[in-house]
């Protein structure tokens, strides 16, 4: 129905060559190529707030951003809902809300999920939320966030996640609404981090083993 997966990029994807982009200098040599450019993403998540209107148009929601690499791609989800919202007959009266996740160092996923500064989400009682996360790996780290928030009984859960990585996960935890389908490889870009580098990088793109030995803590 063209909006299961969302758009898959395959595992002899080569990306796009550097050269072809802006991206800043500070980053020459740290990244290998550009997997999504910038344009790719802000054009998906336009439909992706359309496929969040047709199915939540006229419910209130509670925006839950994940943070730190969900920021920039909740804050343009919610940008486009927004123009929709003021455009159409149909609106979506959103809250927004941020929880800090962490697990990853390095490239590797650490065994526990860390919710920083985890706070009484008991406003979410009876409310619809619509989680915003920018990637999906092994789905361990959705699936305890999910167990998380069900824990505030809210009347509905949806999820939003920009990336989903074509690893062995449980495919009960796959997000609502998904961006791309990406090969098992590490990205880096539009708010995803290695070791906190990178979220000032626009497009999403596969960094480079010089740039893991660079950064690594
Ligand atoms: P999971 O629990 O699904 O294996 O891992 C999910 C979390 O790992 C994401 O929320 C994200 O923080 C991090 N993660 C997984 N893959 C990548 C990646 O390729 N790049 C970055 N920057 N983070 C990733």
């Amino acid at each position: 129905d063209g909006r299961s997966g969302g758009i898959v990029i395959k595992d002899d994807w080569p990306g796009y060559s550097l050269d072809l982009f802006s991206y800043p200098a500070h980053y020459s040599g740290d990244i290998d190529c550009v997997i999504i450019p910038h344009g790719v993403i802000m054009d998906r998540t336009e439909r992706l707030a359309r496929n969040i209107m047709d199915d939540l148009g006229d419910h209130d929601i509670v925006v839950l951003c994940v943070l730190k690499g969900g920021y920039q791609f909740c804050a343009d989800l919610v940008e486009r809902i927004k123009a929709l919202s003021r455009n159409s007959n149909r609106t979506i009266p959103m809250r927004v809300h941020f929880i800090r996740l962490k697990s990853y160092l390095n490239d590797q996923s650490t065994e526990d999920l860390h919710i920083l500064g985890a706070e009484d989400l008991s406003f979410l009682a009876g409310k619809n939320v619509l989680i915003v996360e920018a990637i999906v790996g092994t789905g361990k780290t959705m699936k305890a966030l999910l167990n998380y928030v069900e824990a505030f009984r809210p009347k509905m859960i949806k999820v939003a996640g920009l990336l989903v990585k074509r690893v062995p996960h449980n495919s009960a935890c796959l997000p609502d609404y998904v961006g791309f389908e990406i090969p098992d490889r590490f990205v880096v870009g539009y708010a995803l981090d290695y070791n906190e580098y990178f979220r000032d990088l626009n497009h999403i793109c596969v960094i480079s083993e010089s740039g893991k030995m660079k950064y690594k803590i």
